[in-house]
């Protein structure tokens, strides 16, 4: 079953930049796709257009049912409902503590106090941080951060997870350290969007692949390398 529909995409940025152009592509529910391509190709775009933090200037994006490119601003939680973002630089909050910064994203939704510390406590175990909970951000090391990141980004139980440079910041044991994690994630049923620039983790992962070229999408492998693609 499809999860993601893109029809007919177009991005253009006010500076007149055209970041993606006539993108099509189709995302089965399950799927573990990378998003592959040179610096400034739109990979980053791309996620930001899926949770509706940018908007194409044409063309249609569907995620499970919801029209993303139509949504209205008052309406984006119900897209955001069913993702969770997980970001390069993490974007934790230094103040709250590991416990705190997961729980934070039930809170919005108004749970019992019970269920968002039992599915916080399962999200930090998950992720192989329970014992860290009472710990702040500057406490743990980069890969920690990262999985605390994605403990937040999966603890309301998401049907996607966006990742956007995931690895950036990390040395390559952590890194795969963090894939291990997406892949336990994904192997539960979370459709899983990354993009990445980490050649070693898209070869050994053998993943579907997308490259990206100046905007457009020239190649998509079902179970692609780095190397293959680009070269
Ligand atoms: P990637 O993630 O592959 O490095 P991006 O999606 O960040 O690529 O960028 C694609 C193109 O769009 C680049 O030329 C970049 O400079 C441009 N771009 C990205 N964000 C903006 C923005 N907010 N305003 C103007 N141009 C942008």
């Amino acid at each position: 079953m499809e999860l993601i529909r893109i029809r007919g995409v177009e991005k253009q940025y006010k500076n007149g930049v055209t970041a993606l152009c006539n993108l099509n592509l189709s995302i089965k529910k399950g799927d573990f796709v990378f998003v592959i391509g040179a610096s400034g190709s739109g990979k980053s775009t791309l996620i930001k257009l899926l949770h509706r933090e940018e908007r194409p200037n044409k063309g249609q994006i569907i995620i499970g049912g919801i029209d993303v490119a139509k949504l209205k601003n008052g309406k984006v939680y119900k897209l955001r409902r069913k993702l969770g973002v997980v970001f390069q630089d993490f974007k934790l909050l230094p103040r709250l503590t590991v416990f705190e910064n997961v729980a934070f994203a039930l809170e919005i939704f108004g749970l019992p106090k019970d269920e968002i510390r039992d599915k916080t406590i399962k999200a930090l175990e998950l992720v192989g941080l329970k014992n860290k909970a009472k710990q702040f951000p500057n406490q743990l090391s980069g890969g920690e951060q990262q999985r605390v990141a994605i403990a937040r980004a999966i603890v309301n139980g998401p049907k996607l997870l966006l990742c956007d440079e995931p690895t950036g910041n990390l040395d390559p044991d952590t890194s795969f350290g963090i894939m291990k994690v997406l892949e336990v994630i994904n192997n539960m049923g979370t459709t899983v969007v990354m993009a990445t620039h980490d050649k070693e983790i898209v070869d050994r992962m053998k993943k579907r692949v997308i490259l990206l070229d100046e905007g457009k999408l020239i190649k998509d492998y079902a179970k692609g390398t780095y190397s293959n693609e680009v070269a």
